[in-house]
C-alpha cells in the first residue's frame, strides 16, 4: 500500500543558508498576511471570498520573485484551507495573521523531478545553490513529495520530508487486546501489561513547571526574561520529542502484537473532573496516541475499535457485568465487586471490559 510518511531530521544550515531560509520564512509570512488582509477587505466590501494568487503580488513586490514560488503557493493553499475550515465550522476561528514573534518560521516546498534530495549527509532544496548538512538518523525508501523547513524558537532547524512509501501489511496476528489509558500509568492492557509514563518525561515536565514559574517572575522586556523564555522553549521541544518517541514505541508494539485493539472513546476521558496540569498533558498524549494507532492499524492491516461513548468501562465488573457507580471516582484504584466479590484493579478491569466489547 502506498502511503505518505513524514520523516523529520535536524539540519545544520550555515550562515548563508540561514539567511536564505529566513528570507523564505519572511516571504511566506508576508504573502499569507497580505492575502489574508485583502480577503478580509474584499469580504467587507463585496460579501464574498476573494480568489487570489501569489503571482498577483509579485508585480507590486518584486522581491517576492526571488522566493521559492512553491513555498508561496503552499502558503496560499494553507490560507485557503484555513478559510474553508472557518466557513465550514465557525468554532475553529477566523484565520489569524502570522506574526514573527509567535514562531511562524516554516515553509513547505515540493519536489519536482529531484529538486529535493537527500544524499551523502546533505539536503538539496529548490532555489538554494548549496546543500544543507542534515543528520539522517532514520533512513527511508520511496519518493520525496515535499519538504517542510522550519526553525524552532530555540534556534534549531528541521526538515520534515514527506515520502511516498510502499508499506507491506504485517502477517495476521492472533490476539485482541483492550487498552485503558490513564493518568497514573499511561496505559494498562487487558493482559495486565502496564505502560508507565516514562520517568524522564515526568522529570522534564516537573522541570517545565518550575521554569514557567521562573519566567512569570521576570520583568517584561528584560534580557533575563528573554533567557528564561528560551529555556522554556527548549524544554518544550525536548518534551514534545520525548513524548512522541514514547508514543511511537508504544503504539508500534501494540500494533505488532495484536490484530484487534479496543480503546475507550477519548471524549469520555475529557469529561473527567480533573483540572490538573497532568491531565492537560495526558490529553495531548492520548489524542496523539489514538491518531498513531489509527494510521498504523490502516497501514499494517490491523483493526482499531473505539468503544461507544456511553460505555462505562471503569464501572463495570469485567467478570459478572455488575455496574458499580462508586468506581466513578478516580481515587478508587482497587475495588471488590459487590455482586461476585471479584477483586479488581481499576485500569486492568477497564481494559478487560474493552476487550470483552470486541469479543
Ligand atoms: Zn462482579
Amino acid at each position: 500500500m502506498l502511503v505518505l510518511k513524514a520523516y523529520k531530521y535536524l539540519i545544520y544550515p550555515n550562515h548563508e543558508q540561514q539567511d536564505y531560509l529566513a528570507s523564505v520564512f519572511g516571504a511566506v509570512r508576508f504573502i499569507y498576511n497580505k492575502m489574508l488582509a485583502d480577503k478580509i477587505e474584499h469580504y467587507k466590501r463585496a460579501g464574498n471570498m476573494l480568489r487570489t494568487t501569489p503571482a498577483r503580488y509579485k508585480k507590486e513586490f518584486h522581491w517576492l520573485k526571488e522566493a521559492d514560488s512553491l513555498a508561496l503557493a503552499n502558503a496560499q493553499l494553507n490560507l485557503e484551507k484555513a478559510y474553508k475550515q472557518f466557513f465550514r465550522n465557525k468554532n475553529t476561528g477566523f484565520p489569524k495573521f502570522k506574526s514573527k514573534k509567535t514562531n511562524n518560521n516554516s515553509f513547505t516546498t515540493n519536489n519536482q523531478k529531484g529538486t529535493i534530495a537527500i544524499e551523502g549527509g546533505t539536503l538539496k532544496i529548490p532555489k538554494l545553490k548549496t546543500k544543507i548538512r542534515i543528520k539522517v538518523h532514520r533512513s527511508f525508501t520511496g519518493q520525496i513529495k515535499s519538504c517542510t523547513l522550519s526553525k524552532t524558537p530555540s534556534g534549531k532547524y528541521f526538515a520534515s520530508v514527506l515520502v511516498e512509501t510502499d508499506i507491506v501489511p504485517l502477517a495476521k496476528a492472533e490476539k485482541t487486546i483492550g487498552v485503558d489509558l490513564g493518568l497514573k500509568d499511561f496505559a494498562v492492557t487487558s493482559e495486565g501489561e502496564v505502560f508507565a509514563n516514562p520517568k524522564h518525561l515526568r522529570t522534564s515536565e516537573k522541570r517545565l513547571k518550575k521554569l514557567q514559574k521562573d519566567l512569570s517572575r521576570k520583568k517584561k522586556g528584560s534580557q533575563n526574561r528573554y533567557k528564561a523564555r528560551l529555556k522554556v522553549a527548549k524544554l518544550h521541544e525536548k518534551i514534545a520529542n520525548q513524548r512522541k518517541d514514547f508514543l511511537h514505541k508504544t503504539s508500534t508494539q501494540l500494533i505488532n502484537d495484536n490484530q484487534v485493539i479496543v480503546m475507550e472513546d477519548l471524549r469520555v476521558k475529557n469529561m473527567m473532573q480533573n483540572h490538573k496540569l497532568s491531565k492537560a498533558i495526558s490529553e495531548v498524549s492520548w489524542s496523539m496516541f489514538r491518531e498513531m494507532l489509527t494510521y498504523k492499524s490502516k497501514w499494517y492491516g490491523r483493526e482499531l475499535i473505539i468503544a461507544p461513548k456511553n460505555f462505562a468501562s471503569s464501572q463495570l465488573c469485567s467478570y459478572c457485568g455488575y455496574k458499580n457507580a462508586e468506581v466513578k471516582s478516580l481515587a478508587v484504584r482497587q475495588w471488590s465487586c459487590p455482586a461476585c466479590h471479584t477483586e479488581h484493579d481499576r485500569d486492568r478491569n477497564a481494559a478487560m471490559n474493552l476487550l470483552k466489547l470486541a469479543m
